[in-house]
């Protein structure tokens, strides 16, 4: 392994925030990892760095998966079994699956970043999250030098969690997924739960929706609600949305009629980030170069030559009046380095 040194990674993140890696290994096959020496402690796992705000240089390695190919490991008489390289691109291989006839992870169409990087925060989008169809995983283990498995169980998903967040192992380095097996029914059904893309298909006027037209759905509806992170710098997302105790939901639905609240199966209420940040009046507002963009409050954007610096002075102004407002604090999705 001969590291590059001193790497741009500016054109490696969807943000575009500057910052260079003192050492850079593009990863295409799982037995480069072996070889990767003890010596070399601080390490990045990098993706398609659609979740990642990056804080300036890093002075470590960054391993930037880039392992390929997919196949169907297994069939039974109730599912597909397909396996993915962890650098596959997301959306390329969810299309590619509907493609081969094998539906199921149509909902998660148009996510950004890789199949490696889909179980850290168990993505999720329009009524599905990813462990809902997740099988297994393949990971290289850097302390103890072996390939390790993790089932679902394993995984201890939760809403945009899993245990690799849970362990911190997603900052140290510690484990780099080199695969992930999904596991789709032959029994599908169509998840329809969300309303807006119910609506789409109503509009479109399918009533009975493949899994194709699905996914066409809603790539149309991110194409209209959410930045291109090619024209606009972005990270999806920037906050969760935060869960509650059901009595403050409802006194802030006292104080603030249209509040929109979801209740969880576990008693809690899930309120959404968005509408918070636009009543708290963020929705288009900037502070210097990062500001919340004008369609969607949830989402912040780099307008234009910022650094890691200005997205937190941004991400703290949002969570102060959100704060002030409602007296909710605002956790952010995207990974800090
Ligand atoms: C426009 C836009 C829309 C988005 N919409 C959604 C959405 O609807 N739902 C949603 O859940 N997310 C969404 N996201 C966030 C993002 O797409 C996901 O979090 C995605 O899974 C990140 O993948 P990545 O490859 O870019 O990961 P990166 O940003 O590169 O990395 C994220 C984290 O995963 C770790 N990691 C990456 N690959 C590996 C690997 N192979 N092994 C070990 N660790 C690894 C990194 O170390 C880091 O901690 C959106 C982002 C954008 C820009």
């Amino acid at each position: 392994m001969s590291p590059a040194r001193n790497i741009d990674l500016s054109p490696f993140n969807t943000l575009a925030l500057p910052g260079r890696a003192a050492r850079y290994e593009r990863i295409t096959a799982a037995g480069q990892l072996a070889e990767i020496p003890q010596t070399e402690t601080r390490r990045f796992i990098l993706g398609g760095g659609s979740n990642l705000v990056l804080s300036g240089d890093f002075a470590g390695l960054v391993l930037h998966m880039a392992i390929l190919g997919k196949r169907l490991v297994k069939e039974d008489a109730e599912a597909w079994y397909i396996e993915a390289g962890a650098g596959e691109n997301w959306h390329d291989f969810v299309q590619w699956t509907l493609a081969q006839g094998w539906p199921g992870l149509e909902n998660l169409s148009l996510i950004p970043g890789t199949v490696g990087a889909a179980p850290i925060q168990n993505i999720g989008a329009y009524g599905l999250e990813v462990c809902e169809c997740f099988h297994s995983l393949q990971a290289w283990n850097f302390q103890r030098g072996e390939f390790v498995s993790f089932d679902r169980e394993a995984c201890r998903f939760g809403y945009r969690d899993s245990l690799f967040k849970q362990q911190g192992w997603h900052l140290s380095g510690r484990l780099a997924i080199v695969s992930a097996v999904f596991r789709l029914p032959k029994q599908w059904v169509a998840n329809l739960r969300y309303a807006d893309l119910a609506q789409e298909l109503a509009s479109c006027e399918i009533a009975t929706p493949t899994a194709r037209d699905i996914a066409a759905a809603i790539v149309a509806i991110r194409q209209r609600k959410l930045p291109d992170p090619a024209v606009t710098p972005n990270a999806g997302s920037f906050f969760h949305n935060p869960l509650v105790e059901p009595q403050v939901a409802d006194a802030l639905a006292a104080a603030h009629p249209g509040l929109p609240r979801y209740p969880q199966p576990d008693g809690r209420v899930k309120l959404a980030a968005g509408w918070l940040i636009e009543q708290a009046g963020w929705k288009g507002k900037a502070l210097g170069p990062v500001g919340m963009y004008e369609k969607q409050a949830l989402v912040l954007v780099n307008h234009g030559g910022a650094s890691g610096a200005d997205v937190r002075r941004t991400m703290a102004a949002v969570q102060a009046a959100v704060r002030e407002k409602f007296a909710v604090e605002l956790s952010p999705e995207p990974i800090f380095l």
